[in-house]
């Protein structure tokens, strides 16, 4: 199968939001085996529209558009694919029922202008929308295929992975099946150096990619039964698990909170924070998994030297030697947010997010962290590089990535820890 991708809207051209939608599509594409051999943006105009489909179509057998199913006149994306494959719109009763359905939990009536969302093209198979009320669907003549999903990402996403993607995998000849396996703490290029003769491998593929200061490798291979790929991805994954041991911190994980929370939740040990630069980032991102209440009580965002005193017991005489930026109050800081908060753990973060330099003349992207059990103090001294002008988010992530990664290697490296209480 090959597959073109068509975004629809005056806004993604004016640059108002970004093409987030692209993104999403194209890697679930890619993990299923499709190919997607090219991507259009075209504005809500009906002329233009039919153009870009025309064109997709002289080169793909499938399409699949985003954007347009909206209940006003500028949406037009149905009404174009639909004339494009000569169908009539033909009011869909159950769409139509399930959008009142829709408003009525609402508690409101429902606008008749949206009546026009359940119009769909006849005979086309029907994606309900889940977190919306614009259907989706997918119409298919001599042998060509084309998908409408609604623009809003959240609509766009549950309609794709219930819907569209089911429909899909009916005409790929075979199963897709991947793993993703995640690191931390080593770059991807070293990443890559380390697995390069699997990455010439044709099936199952290895490849890698990085994202927010982390690498990772996605292993993709494609047979006739899920059995068969799984067969041939497992001794790969068992192979790569080996060679970068100690730097994977999960397969299958979305990211490193989930796979410290879930650590953490396993064996039933609490940490808190304590955070300067950073400033609640790390329990942002603790709590954003859920079931995490269990083992996190305690976030401390100590952003003022007098706070860091004053709540933490750091010693002012240090932050006057060494400044609020050192090791040594990051240590401080941990015992602190340990001793308030009577948690197992502890972890903290002082450092520089930027963009200027400090008052000392340093740049930005330098932190201090510590990790302490009560018993034993860990540090670690970071220095992301980065000191733009836009270096300040970037930094702040990093930070919050590698005290995860503290607290990480802290359990991996103390299998017999135990809850103090
Ligand atoms: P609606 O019923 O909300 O009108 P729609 O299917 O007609 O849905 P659009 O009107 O094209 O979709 O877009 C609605 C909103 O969805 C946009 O304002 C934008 O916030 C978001 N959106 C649309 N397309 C994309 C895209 N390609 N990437 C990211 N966000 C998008």
């Amino acid at each position: 199968m090959t597959c073109e991708l068509v975004f629809v809207g005056t806004e993604l051209l004016l640059g108002d939001i970004l093409n987030t939608n692209a993104q999403y599509l194209s890697r679930q594409l890619a993990a299923i085996g499709i190919s997607v051999l090219h991507q259009s943006v075209v504005g809500d105009n009906p002329d233009r529209l039919r153009q870009v489909l025309e064109t997709a179509f002289s080169r793909a057998d499938t399409v699949l558009t985003t954007g347009g199913l909206g209940p006003t006149k500028d949406d037009l994306t149905k009404e174009v694919c639909a004339d494009l494959f000569q169908k009539k719109l033909v009011l869909h009763d159950e769409s139509l029922r399930r959008m009142k359905d829709y408003f009525d939990v609402k508690g409101v009536v429902m606008p008749k202008t949206n009546e026009k969302q359940a119009w769909m093209p006849e005979g086309a198979v029907i994606f309900e929308n889940t977190n919306g009320t614009a259907p989706g669907c997918a119409m298919e003549q001599d042998g060509k295929r084309l998908l409408m999903l609604p623009g809003p990402p959240r609509e766009m996403k549950a309609m794709f992975e219930c819907s569209a993607l089911p429909y899909l995998r009916q005409f790929s000849d075979g199963v897709i099946c991947s793993r993703e396996i995640r690191t931390f703490g080593i770059g991807e290029s070293s990443m890559a150096q380390t697995v390069s003769d699997l990455l010439d491998k044709e099936n199952p593929t290895v490849a890698p990619y990085a994202k927010s200061g982390e690498a990772m490798l996605r292993v993709t291979a494609k047979a006739a039964t899920e059995t068969e790929a799984e067969a041939l991805l497992e001794p790969v994954v068992q192979e790569i698990l080996q060679r970068l041991d100690g730097y994977v911190y999960g397969v299958d994980v979305p990211n490193i909170e989930t796979a410290v929370v879930r650590e953490l939740l396993r064996r039933n040990i609490s940490v808190a924070t304590a955070e300067s630069a950073t400033a609640g980032l790390i329990a942002k991102r603790l709590t954003d998994v859920p079931g995490a209440s269990a083992v996190f009580g305690c976030g401390i965002v100590s952003y003022q030297d007098h706070i860091k005193e004053k709540l933490l017991l750091v010693d002012p005489r240090v932050i006057e030697k060494d400044s609020a930026v050192c090791e040594t109050v990051a240590v401080q800081m941990a015992q602190g947010a340990r001793a308030q908060s009577g948690a197992d753990l502890a972890v903290s973060v002082t450092g520089l997010a930027g963009p200027g330099k400090d008052d000392r003349g340093r740049d930005p992207g330098l932190a201090y962290l510590a990790l302490t059990d009560g018993r034993e103090t860990f540090t670690r001294t970071v220095n992301t590089g980065q000191t733009g002008p836009d270096c300040r988010d970037f930094n702040r992530t990093v930070f919050s990535s590698q005290a995860l990664d503290l607290i990480r290697c802290y359990l991996r490296d103390h299998p017999d820890a135990a809850p103090n209480a």
